[in-house]
């Protein structure tokens, strides 16, 4: 062999050797890494057993290629063969952990019965030559290296290897068509990290690698570090078991599960509703970066305690209530929190319109009385601090006997409606308006002088008056007539001072009947003295 050729060859060894180390290496990186961070997980024990069986086979080969003798290259290939049988086992077991199936007892004892024996023929070989029917040093390699004929139980053991393998990839892509969405990338990348030490094989055994050399530890690590990204950037073993996706996904609450650091690891299909930001993409980053921009949702998950929470949707608002409820492994440490989303908008509704219903006169959609002296009492009690002025005005339909006698009750109620229509608009915010009783109306001004409200009075009055109400061919013309009083507020009984001062604002629309009707009529002042 000419000499240039045989340095090539030399540095092409170095240069395997060198990858086989870094596969090694890397495999043992990981299989610490993941001891840390995904022993609680299901399936993450097998991940580990299955990353430190690969890293003692890489030493080992390293050792077996590093040998100068056939005996020393023999006592290294059985120390390869205590590990290297069991790796495909823990590649299925974890598969299967992770999808959440569990085997008959038995099919356990032949997964681990198959490898022990191939460890302990491939270690006994010499007796029997099942394993390999020769073993000797290469004739065309420039260093030691072993050329290997393999015997019968070989290819149980290649048949067993492959199979294990194929059937974790096929367990993986069986659930693909259960799961939603979000979880089909990180399965797909499992299912390509498990592919990729088989194809390895293949080319081993097809005798395409050079001087036979087995690159199977390199091409292990490699598919650790494909496994290793679907584990961690997707969270692979955080998330809810598969299994139960289906229960998850079909549920009306939101549902959001965040691991321990608050990254996002699963959420049902009506979290998005509430959080838009939730897509496929979101898990694996932290809830905080994704709510970032709604500041009233970042302060929830920051406090992280039940409450209530409003959105604004397509016009109309959403209303939700928000639970958390975190979650401890069995030793008591923090695995994380399953936050739920219930959405009350509906019953939130209901109760409104309930509330409405119970406070609101059902012809003029005023407040009804016991709603209005409630309400005028609070205001009192919000007005008592700076002793501010509240006025109170009655008005009374004039003659209505008349209108349901002459035209009917049905003209009578709309009368009674236009009459509080006209209270209303002229009123606006300036106060607050009931129907006390039959065509009687009180209007309560908080902050308002008498002055202010009689003027107020004589608008709607003036409305009034002006109306052409139709009923058949007839038109109906009404009148009312008004009773003005005044309270400055201190402390005290608000419902007796409501009632003395609804009793003056009758006084007065009894004044202003006899003056004729019509027309508006004030109380004269008085104060909460004068009432106590
Ligand atoms: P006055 O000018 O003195 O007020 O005379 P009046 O005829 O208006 O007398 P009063 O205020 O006592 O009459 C109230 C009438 O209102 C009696 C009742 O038949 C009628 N009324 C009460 N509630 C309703 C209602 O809901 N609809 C209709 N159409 N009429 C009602
Ligand atoms: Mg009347």
């Amino acid at each position: 062999m000419k000499l240039m050729e045989q340095v090539k060859m030399e540095q092409e060894i170095v240069i395997y050797i060198m990858l086989i180390l870094i596969g090694a290496l890397l495999s043992l990186g990981l299989c610490v890494y993941a001891g840390f961070r995904l022993r609680h997980a299901p399936g993450g024990i097998y991940y580990i057993l299955m990353t430190f069986m690969a890293s003692v086979f890489g030493f080992a080969y390293l050792f077996e290629l590093t040998s100068p003798s056939l005996e020393q290259i023999a006592f290294w290939l059985r120390i390869e063969y205590i590990p290297l049988p069991f790796i495909p086992v823990f590649a299925l077991l974890m598969s299967l952990a992770y999808v959440g199936r569990k085997l008959k007892s038995w099919v356990y004892y032949v997964l681990f019965l198959i490898p022990m024996s191939t460890t302990i023929i491939q270690a006994t070989n010499e007796e029997h030559h099942l394993y390999y029917t020769s073993m000797k040093l290469r004739a065309d390699a420039p260093f030691p290296i072993v050329q290997l004929e393999h015997g019968p139980y070989f290819h149980v053991h290649s048949i067993f290897l492959y199979g294990c393998m194929a059937a974790s990839v096929v367990v993986l892509l069986l659930e693909l068509r259960k799961v939603s969405n979000r979880f089909r990338l990180q399965i797909l990348l499992m299912v390509a990290g498990l592919s990729i030490p088989v194809f390895a094989g293949f080319l081993y055994i097809g005798g395409s690698s050079p001087y036979g050399i087995d690159l199977g530890p390199v091409y292990l690590s490699v598919s650790f570090v494909v496994q290793s990204i679907a584990l961690l950037r997707y969270q692979m073993f955080d998330a809810v078991p598969i299994a139960r996706d289906l229960v998850f996904e079909n549920m009306k609450e939101g549902i959001l599960v965040l691991n321990e650091r608050d990254v996002v690891t699963d959420y049902n299909a009506s979290m998005p509703d509430v959080i838009p930001a939730l897509t496929p993409l979101a898990v694996g980053q932290p809830i905080h970066q994704l709510v970032a921009g709604e500041e009233r949702l970042a302060e929830i998950f920051r406090q992280a305690r039940e409450c209530d929470y409003e959105i604004l949707r397509d016009g109309g608002k959403l209303h939700y209530h928000i639970r958390f409820y975190p979650v401890q492994r069995k030793k008591g440490s923090a695995a994380g929190t399953i936050i739920s989303f219930v959405n009350m908008t509906d019953r939130i509704e209901l109760e409104r319109r309930l509330m409405y219903l119970a406070s609101t006169d059902d012809l003029t959609q005023l407040l009804n009385r016991a709603t209005l002296l409630k309400r005028s009492e609070q205001a009192m009690h919000e007005l008592s601090c700076q002793g501010g002025e509240l006025s109170v005005v009655m008005f009374d339909i004039d003659k209505f006997k008349q209108v349901n006698d002459t035209y009917g009750h049905g003209a009578g109620d709309t009368a009674l409606q236009y009459a509080a229509a006209a209270a209303r608009d002229v009123l606006r915010d300036k106060g607050f308006a009931g129907r006390y009783g039959g065509d009687e109306f009180i209007l309560c001004m908080p902050n308002a002088c008498r002055q202010e409200a009689a003027e107020l009075a004589e608008r709607i009055r003036r409305k009034v008056a002006e109306a052409r109400l139709t009923e058949g061919s007839s038109q109906i013309r009404i009148t009312s007539s008004f009773g003005v009083a005044s309270v400055r507020v201190g402390t005290g009984d608000y419902s007796q001072l409501m009632h003395a001062l609804i009793q003056q604002a009758d006084l007065a629309l009894y004044a202003a009947k006899k003056m004729g009707r019509n027309c508006v009529q004030v109380y004269g002042e008085m104060t909460s003295a004068d009432v106590m």
